[in-house]
């Protein structure tokens, strides 16, 4: 997984693993450190986020139907 200091090679959403703050990194860009913890060596998940998106309509959708 891409640590602090690294160069992006893949858009997308990151989040990191101390904190869970979610970022958007563009290609290219380079992985920040984590603005609560700069003396951590700072590791960012890619999240993917169309199953995210998915996981919330699936939500919303049970949601609106009657409770059995
Ligand atoms: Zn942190």
């Amino acid at each position: 997984m891409p640590q602090a200091g690294q160069v992006n090679t893949q858009f997308g959403v990151y989040k990191n693993l101390c904190c869970g703050a979610e970022i958007v990194i563009t290609k290219g860009a380079i992985f920040p450190d984590c603005p609560n913890h700069l003396q951590l060596t700072t590791i960012w998940k890619p999240v993917d986020f169309e199953m995210t998106l998915t996981k919330k309509v699936i939500q919303k959708k049970e949601e609106s139907e009657p409770a059995a």
